[in-house]
């Protein structure tokens, strides 16, 4: 089974992307193009990625004390994706890139989150050097950025301490000035750096010539004392190794040292390490403290990095999607070969019947179903606020500030609604192999394992819920949440024209308003403890309401198609969402609604 079919229906029928090239910025594009680029990822996934899948999970990184050590694999896959242009396919020609909508990018990008999403395609290192193109001075973007883009370099994003995960605002990683003239270095100001970074993803490893740590520090006040909250945070650019002006190394190691790798439960194809910076394990000058590039003013670091976490963000949801979309299609096949039990009929079971395939049982079809509507619909997700970056980017001005507050709101739920589902996706991939899906010698195991981390990183799922309950259905009088009401109302009206989809149409118009009143009675006290008390059952309920519009624009694109099984199976999975799944949000929002503090006010000494 391919997913490609299913990308190209939501890319060309459903979200019109090749449209896209009549924009000045993607005008030399045309649907050949970006089936070229669809065409080349899928075969790099399937020929360098998912032959591997396994192997990186059971060879873990090494580390010998002095280097990590990763299967051949991986650096045989990193290099084909690095000379597939993919790591700058959204960039300008004139620093090599192809100016790929961000959609056609996503979408690609795809084949190999579902092929081997632990081996990795680049995600953090663009993100870095996009980061740096945004924020970077001219000579911070020719000697970082462009040589991340080319495969040279990769990138990570250090802001986690062992301390400090959540709350950002307790990081105590210090960055001092680094001599007089430190504000003259053609690199950018240069500080001296010293603390612990814990949980960084790809941190150590020789898949590149250099490793670029982009790292989130203090810088101290006159009495040497660090700002307390986040108003204090600057950003630097932290090389493993110095380079000069023109990129080439100096020859000097920076004094950047992995304390070690953390073993984890999935994801164990990329390294994930404690790095320790300015410990004088690798003296500078004779000195302490790693150098590091001040990235844009101080005191907004954290600004910067916002740039790079969103996209991170869409990445993540993406990557959960995938995931789930993986262990859909491994126990879809399996359902389709595995004889068990014989079919109930008002006669009873016939002993002396040949046993049917699990399919044929109402009960695997559901499990195949759930699966479908979770990880096609979260693929269509993301791929809608992926066409949103693109109209941001290269939209006219209003319909630009229309989709950056969209994107502020979506952004949560594209995060942790496919973190939470497919992962649930996972867990019925296994139910639907039985015992075998309980076994590593079925791949359902992994994706479950692999999947798991997806509610934990880039902000985890009671975060993100507080962000969006606490800040984004607020943020500018209420006008996001408005503008996606205004286009769940565009889709309602459409849909309740055609018979077949009214009665959904009026569902989800009655969810649509069931989770405005939610809001409104959630905030009714203006006590943030009592709004926010429970913030991931309103997450959970919003993210039903989005994916139900979302399943129901999906639908009217298909229910114009031909008839054919996967019209048959898109509209299946659009019902499946609304009978199965919509009807749960009455729950979810009930303790909402009502402020409900039975968790918030229970004394620690009654658990
Ligand atoms: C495999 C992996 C890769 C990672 N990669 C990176 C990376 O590349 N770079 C990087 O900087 N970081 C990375 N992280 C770190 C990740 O972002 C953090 O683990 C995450 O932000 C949570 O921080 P924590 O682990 O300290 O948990 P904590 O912040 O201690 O949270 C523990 C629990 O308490 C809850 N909680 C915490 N504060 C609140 C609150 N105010 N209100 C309600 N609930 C709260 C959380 O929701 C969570 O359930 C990675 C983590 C893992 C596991």
């Amino acid at each position: 089974m391919s997913l490609r079919p299913t990308i190209d229906f939501l890319l060309y029928d459903w979200l019109a992307t090749e449209g896209l090239n009549q924009r000045e910025r993607f005008a030399d594009h045309s649907r050949e193009t970006f089936d070229a680029v669809l065409d080349t990822c899928e075969r790099i996934a399937r020929e360098k990625y998912a032959p591997f899948n396994r192997l990186v999970d059971t060879q873990e990184p090494h580390f010998d004390g002095e280097k990590v050590t990763l299967p051949q694999a991986t650096h045989d896959a990193h290099k084909a994706y690095a000379e597939s242009g993919m790591l700058s396919a959204a960039q300008d020609y004139g620093v090599g890139g192809m100016q790929l909508p961000y959609t056609v990018e996503s979408a690609s990008n795809a084949f190999f989150a579902m092929a081997s999403v632990s081996i990795g395609s680049g995600m953090l290192t663009t993100g870095n050097a996009n980061l740096l193109m945004k924020h970077g001075t001219e000579a911070q973007q020719r000697v970082f950025a462009l040589n991340e883009f080319s495969g040279r370099f990769s990138g990570t994003m250090c802001l986690s301490e062992p301390q400090a995960g959540s709350s950002l605002s307790d990081v105590v990683t210090r960055a001092v000035p680094d001599g007089e003239g430190f504000e003259a270095d053609p690199l950018g100001p240069r500080y001296r750096l010293k603390g612990n970074k814990m949980w960084i993803s790809a941190g150590e490893h020789e898949l590149t010539e250099n490793i670029i740590h982009l790292v989130l520090a203090k810088i101290p006040d006159s009495d040497g004392k660090l700002v307390p909250g986040t108003r204090g945070i600057s950003l630097f650019i932290v090389p493993k190794k110095l380079v000069d002006t023109e990129g080439q190394p100096t020859g000097e190691r920076n004094d950047v040292a992995l304390a070690g790798l953390n073993h984890k439960c999935g994801w164990r194809g990329t390294t994930n390490t404690l790095l320790n910076f300015g410990e004088g394990k690798y003296p500078v000058n004779g000195e302490a403290g790693a150098i590091g590039y001040l990235v844009g003013q101080p005191g907004k670091g954290l600004h910067c990095m916002f740039h790079m976490m969103n996209e991170a963000r869409i990445g993540v949801g993406m990557a959960a999607t995938m995931l789930g979309m993986a262990g859909y299609h491994a126990s879809l096949d399996y359902a389709k070969n595995r004889p068990q039990g014989r079919p109930v009929s008002t006669g009873g079971k016939d002993a002396a019947a040949p046993q049917v395939r699990i399919i044929e049982h109402a009960d695997v079809k559901r499990m195949l179903l759930a699966q479908k509507s979770y990880c096609e619909g979260a693929l269509a997700l993301e791929l809608y606020c992926a066409r949103l970056v693109d109209e941001q980017h290269t939209g006219a001005a209003d319909v630009a500030d229309d989709a950056r507050l969209l994107l502020e709101v979506l952004t949560p739920i594209a995060k942790s609604w496919p973190s939470e589902w497919c992962l649930e996706a996972n867990s019925l991939a296994i139910q639907v192999h039985g015992g075998y899906g309980y076994t590593r010698d079925f791949p359902v195991e992994q994706y479950w394992r692999d999947n798991r981390l997806n509610m934990i990183h880039e902000g985890t799922h009671g975060i993100q819920a507080m962000d969006l309950l606490g800040r984004k259905v607020l943020m500018e009088n209420g006008k996001g949440l408005q503008l996606l009401a205004g286009r769940i109302n565009t889709t309602i009206e459409r849909a309740i024209q055609q018979p077949e989809l009214a009665a959904h149409a009026n569902a989800l118009g009655a969810a649509l308003a069931q989770v405005g009143a939610a809001t409104k009675a959630a905030w009714a006290t203006g006590n943030p403890q009592d709004a926010l008390a429970n913030a991931v059952p309103y997450m959970q309920a919003f993210g039903h309401t989005v994916l139900a519009w979302i399943w129901l624009d999906v639908a009217l694109a298909a229910h114009a198609a031909a008839d054919s099984p996967a019209r048959t199976g898109r509209l299946s999975a659009m019902r499946f969402f609304f009978n199965y799944e919509l009807p749960k949000i009455g729950a979810w929002l009930q303790v909402v609604s009502s402020r409900d503090q039975t968790c918030a006010n229970l004394p620690e000494e009654a658990f």
